[in-house]
């Protein structure tokens, strides 16, 4: 058996389950998803077996908006016996043809399943010693693919593979990103996620340089801001609350006590943000006129979903911004339910022409 795995946020696994069922689809699969309520995973089983090479090249994590990871799976391996969870792993593997040069051990993110973490972590080199025993790892050797082991609970494990640059580079999907206490809010770390998730690393170096201007609707306390303003962008913090000392201190950053859905800059900026708690499809109309009209170039922005039916909810924003951008030409829109992020998902939009 085989398919294809995504991990995601407890509680959204029939979002994810969707996703995995149309993206599997759109790649001429056949076969069914599986996803337990609560379980923060999902699975789909292809019907035929699939050539890993095929798959893990089409497998981009960041296609679906709500996996932490997407991994083609290769086997699953139930009964572990608890005293050698190694030989039917290593038997599994050799008989999937296929040399890896990684290895991670991982588990959904849940409280039951982490406590398999301090396993996980105990159990990662004597397994590699014997993959490689058995001649199906190198450690490091180029253009291998990674291999994933899940364990969703003591006796299961998932084998998954990913190609370099496929998967999420952080074990379980999760990004462990600190903050500096000058940073002002935690949700500083859900900018500095979109960032690094939903653009490119030529996009990144492109649009956040110093010199360049940005506007942040909803800006207080600050977190966000701190984020741009700390990579030396200027920032207009529009907001009618309070602005941290901390980030006014990096005297890169202006406060404006406004109304965001009405305030527009006098010249265009690179950046708009856009962190207020509001309807979804007013921020998707905001964002995507503040693009339409050439306000700034690049946008990142929250849309809060609700608690039912969030895929459409998502979907309507998009039909949205499409229509908006009709005349303005070709553009990317990106979304990603973050780490960082809860009963939202964060979104990336930019005209094709603002690419680099
Ligand atoms: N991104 C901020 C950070 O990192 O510190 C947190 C933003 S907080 C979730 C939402 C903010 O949006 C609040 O400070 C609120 O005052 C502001 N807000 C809500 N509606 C607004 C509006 N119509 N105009 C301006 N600010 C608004």
């Amino acid at each position: 058996a085989s398919g294809l795995l995504a991990l995601c946020r407890a509680g959204f696994e029939k979002e994810v389950a969707a996703e995995l069922d149309d993206f599997a689809a759109g790649i001429g699969l056949m076969g069914f998803v599986r996803a337990r309520p609560g379980s923060a995973f999902a699975t789909f089983e292809s019907h035929e077996p699939v050539a890993f090479a095929d798959l893990a090249e089409r497998c981009d994590w960041r296609t679906l908006i709500f996996a932490r990871q997407l991994l083609p799976w290769f086997a699953r391996v139930a009964d572990l016996p608890e005293r050698d969870r190694a030989t039917p792993i290593a038997t599994a593997t050799r008989n999937a043809g296929q040399r890896f040069a990684q290895l991670m051990l991982e588990t959904p993110d849940t409280d039951e399943a982490k406590q398999q973490s301090g396993f996980c972590r105990r159990f990662t080199v004597p397994l590699q010693h014997e993959l490689e025993r058995i001649g199906a790892f190198r450690e490091g050797a180029k253009g291998l693919p990674e291999l994933h082991i899940l364990f969703p609970d003591p006796s299961t494990a998932w084998l998954c593979a990913a190609l370099p640059g496929q998967a999420a580079l952080w074990p379980m999907g999760i990004p462990r990103l600190r903050m500096l206490r000058e940073a002002a809010s935690r949700s500083t770390l859900k900018l500095a996620e979109a960032i690094f998730t939903l653009l490119t690393e030529t996009e990144r170096n492109a649009s956040l340089r110093a010199g360049l201007r940005a506007v942040d609707l909803g800006a207080a306390p600050g977190g966000w801001t701190w984020q741009l303003a700390h990579r030396g962008l200027r920032v207009t913090a529009v907001d009618n609350g309070p602005m941290a000392p901390s980030v006014m201190a990096t005297e890169m950053v202006e406060h404006v006590r406004a109304d965001g859905f009405t305030w527009r800059p006098q010249r265009p900026v690179e950046w708009m943000v856009c962190d207020m708690v509001e309807q979804p499809t007013r921020i998707a109309a905001l964002v995507a006129d503040w693009i339409a009209t050439g306000r700034c170039r690049r946008t990142i922005f929250n849309l809060k979903l609700p608690m039912k039916k969030r895929l459409e909810a998502v979907e309507q924003c998009r039909a949205l911004i499409t229509k908006r951008l009709a005349q303005a030409g070709p553009f990317e829109l990106r979304f990603k339910h973050l780490y960082h992020d809860r009963e939202e998902i964060t979104g990336y939009l930019a005209l094709r022409t603002a690419a680099v």
